[in-house]
């Protein structure tokens, strides 16, 4: 680093803008915010993660739900109760099904796994 006289070093510290870091730091160039390339990852990640809320709780859910169905038809399950799936905490709000078609036979894909409502309480895991 140059030999900045120290008051003018000073004025260029500033604090990392990641909320979980916030340490101080001298920016290699007046616009730099974060501290690190982690840190500016880390920071987008969490302002699209409060942005995008619903999206990615609904991705967090789906995510779960093709786990559980995994779960389930690699130990060999084929049909399933809604007792089961609750016990799960299959996350029925993922495939926006109304309690009333779910006695239709209704199939929703997660990933390879299908889930097929045989009735209103009763359904069938299908992988593809
Ligand atoms: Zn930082």
């Amino acid at each position: 680093m140059k030999n900045y006289p120290e008051t003018l070093l000073e004025k260029r510290k500033r604090n990392c803008a990641n909320p979980e870091c916030g340490i101080e730091f001298f920016p290699k160039n007046n616009k730099a915010i974060y501290h690190c390339p982690e840190c500016k990852s880390r920071a987008n990640y969490l302002r699209q993660q409060e942005e995008y809320a619903e999206e990615f709780m609904w991705f967090k859910d789906f995510l779960h739900n093709r786990r559980v169905l995994a779960t389930l038809y690699e130990g060999g399950t084929r049909i399933v109760t809604d007792e089961t799936l609750m016990a799960f905490k299959f996350k029925w709000q993922v495939g926006r099904l109304p309690e009333w078609i779910k006695d239709k036979g209704i199939v929703i894909p997660y990933g390879k796994y299908l889930i097929c409502a045989l009735n209103a309480t009763q359904y069938q895991i299908i992988k593809l």
